[in-house]
């Protein structure tokens, strides 16, 4: 340990409340093995990913061993991307790799796609990949997605603190990250506001299943989380009762989010819902009811969607009592109230079924008129 600390050359900036990259650079080329900062120092991200890059610890003057596991003798060196909850730390490292890049390239595309299509607005919109276990590249804040430029992306660990990047992150990661939290075959994430979706999504409304094969076998059936301030802890927490065996999830009065294996399929289902959605509104202006797919040739399409590895509440037998294939449609509607089934209470509740039972047996009278 003698011999290493004696090769060691550290700069001491425990003078300074930030540290950019221009003071990085400058330890860098004084040939710094280490930088030396105050408890209370802000480390910009750009700082941290140039020092990451070229080998120079971090250490945090003072810092207790406990805080920050040592890897360097006397000095506590915080690699500056503390894991908080057991996760591992974060590897600054992987921001800058060849897969990546092309993550950044993939999103930049999908984010073009997403605005051409109208399904975001502004600067709305977000779009993450899970490049590695405690680490997420994500679109910024304030950026529209038709602009959108790898140098423009960032890194988040899995606590949403951003370890890479110049931009400041979207404020929404904390939504997409609950789901990589909550489902580990979530590798990417899509957040959009498209029109049709989000006209389902404001009337509190889930659309009906059972019309068009292409949504039962890639989206099946859509949950509608409650409506939360976004960005908040609470707000990213209202999908979770439904993101493990929902791939789309409708955001009351917001939009919607998608998960998938990759960004481009995750993108793909948005555009999927969003199809069906304005569909079902089309066709509801002909003045002719929708003819509906049968339940058993409706278990032919589920069979293909287990067979590709897409989550359906459908496949646990043990709701399926509770939840058919098709839900009961009412006959001249488009859209159904979100099935109980859909969250984690389990049974349906009473209120729910009389008002179902009253609305079919309604229904029923009409047409007998
Ligand atoms: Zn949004």
């Amino acid at each position: 340990m003698g011999e290493l600390k004696s090769e060691m050359k550290s700069i001491d900036l425990t003078g300074q409340k930030v540290l950019v990259i221009r003071d990085a650079r400058s330890a860098q080329v004084a040939g710094a093995s280490q930088v030396l900062v105050c408890k209370n120092c802000v480390v910009t991200p750009s700082a941290r990913d140039f020092l990451a890059q070229h080998n120079i610890a971090l250490v945090v003057s003072g810092a207790s061993k406990a805080a920050a596991p040592a890897v360097s003798g006397q000095s506590s060196t915080v690699p500056a991307y503390g894991s908080a909850h057991g996760s591992p730390a974060p590897n600054p490292r992987l921001f800058s790799t060849p897969e990546a890049e092309a993550v950044k390239k993939e999103i930049c595309a999908v984010g073009r796609k997403l605005w051409m299509r109208q399904f975001v607005d502004g600067n709305g919109g977000n779009i993450s990949y899970r490049i590695g276990p405690n680490e997420v590249i994500c679109t910024p804040t304030l950026v529209s997605k038709y602009d959108l430029t790898p140098e423009d992306l960032s890194m988040v660990d899995l606590e949403g603190n951003q370890i890479a990047g110049s931009k400041a992150r979207t404020s929404e990661i904390l939504l997409h990250l609950e789901i990589y939290k909550a489902v580990p075959e979530a590798k990417s994430c899509v957040h959009c506001h498209p029109p049709h979706a989000t006209a389902y999504a404001i009337t509190g409304k889930v659309p009906p299943n059972l019309v068009i094969p292409e949504f039962e076998v890639f989206i099946g059936k859509v949950a509608i989380s409650p409506y939360e301030t976004p960005g908040t802890a609470e707000f990213a927490q209202t999908v979770l009762p439904f993101v493990k065996t929902h791939n789309t999830v409708l955001l009351a009065n917001h939009g919607i989010i998608c998960w998938a294996d990759s960004v481009t399929h995750a993108e793909w289902f948005a555009e999927v819902l969003e199809t069906y959605c304005w569909t079902l509104m089309l066709a509801s202006q002909l003045g002719a009811p929708i003819s509906y797919i049968s339940e058993q040739k409706g278990s032919d399409l589920l069979a293909i969607k287990k067979k590709l590895g897409l989550p359906d509440i459908r496949f646990d037998t043990s709701r399926m009592k509770e939840c058919q294939l098709s839900d009961l449609e009412v006959p001249g509607s488009i859209a159904l109230t979100p099935s109980p089934c859909d969250g984690n209470t389990g049974k349906p509740l009473e209120a729910d079924l009389e008002i179902l039972v009253k609305s079919v047996t309604d229904a029923v009278m009409a047409l007998c008129d």
